[in-house]
């Protein structure tokens, strides 16, 4: 517990199987665009630390760093082509993590909600399953491949159906705070939050449609800050960092 934090008797524990999202904005420099090849490789060595525990890991990367739909359509872009050049930013992103990942011996594949054959997989839940079986990190791209959607919605909808124990929100502060940390030194973080609390207060976590099916489904999702070293491998160990977000 550091100062600031809420009390909660909710025992956190390690998991067998997780789904990690990591957003766009953790492949650049803060407040970048673009890719920054040192942030994709220390997203790499936490996620071998953390496989280095027996974890299997299924990663959904995002895609802001290059581009997001919504923008797009201000700019004049009918939103669903948007979406779709969003969806393919992702896949530039799982290719470099996928590299970076492979130059320090750890075994993936990457798959693709969009086919794209000479780069990837197409996702075939099956076959994602057996390479998490085999101890490969699978690194999901191309979103939902739906419009509309976000990686987020992307990441609650595939650790569902991976059978994955918990959603790590992979995120730039230490958790779901009353308001924003950065504006106001004395925002206290939950250490704990149901569903209902994340919807009711409108607190950014993530859109209405993820936590919606996280809470429809019972997925937990722990919010917490991959800018800090070693949090991947603290989180699927069952440390308590950040912020558990359960039925309550
Ligand atoms: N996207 C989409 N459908 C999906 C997932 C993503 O249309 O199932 C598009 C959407 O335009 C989104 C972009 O891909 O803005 C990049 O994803 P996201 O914004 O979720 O990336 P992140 O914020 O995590 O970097």
């Amino acid at each position: 517990m550091t100062d600031g934090d809420t009390v909660s008797g909710v025992a956190r524990r390690s998991y067998g199987r997780v789904l990690l999202k990591v957003s766009g904005d953790a492949f650049c420099r803060e407040e970048g665009t673009g890719l920054d090849m040192d942030e994709v490789r220390d997203i790499a060595r936490q996620i071998k630390a953390a496989r280095g525990h027996g974890v299997e890991i299924a990663v959904v990367v995002g895609g802001g760093n290059i581009l997001r739909g919504a923008q797009l359509s201000t700019a004049g872009v009918q939103r669903a082509t948007g979406d779709y050049m969003g969806m393919l930013a992702t896949v530039i992103n799982a290719l470099a993590l996928q590299d970076a990942l492979e130059k320090i011996d750890v075994a993936t594949r990457v798959l693709s909600a969009i086919e794209m054959q000479r780069v990837a997989e197409p996702f075939i839940r099956r076959r994602c399953l057996r390479h998490l079986e085999k101890g490969r990190v699978c690194i999901l791209a191309g979103g939902t491949g739906n419009p509309y959607l976000t990686t987020d919605t992307t990441a609650a909808l595939r650790a569902k159906e991976i059978g994955a124990e918990v959603l790590l929100k992979a995120t730039k502060v230490d958790g779901v705070y009353d308001k924003d940390p950065k504006r106001h030194p004395d925002a206290r973080r939950y250490d704990t939050l149901s569903y209902l609390d994340v919807l009711n207060q409108g607190l950014a976590v993530m859109d209405l449609t993820a936590i919606s099916l996280c809470m429809e489904t019972g997925l937990p999702i722990l919010v917490f800050n991959l800018k800090v070293q070693g949090n991947i491998e603290r989180a699927v160990r069952g440390e308590r960092i950040g912020t558990l977000i359960h039925a309550g």
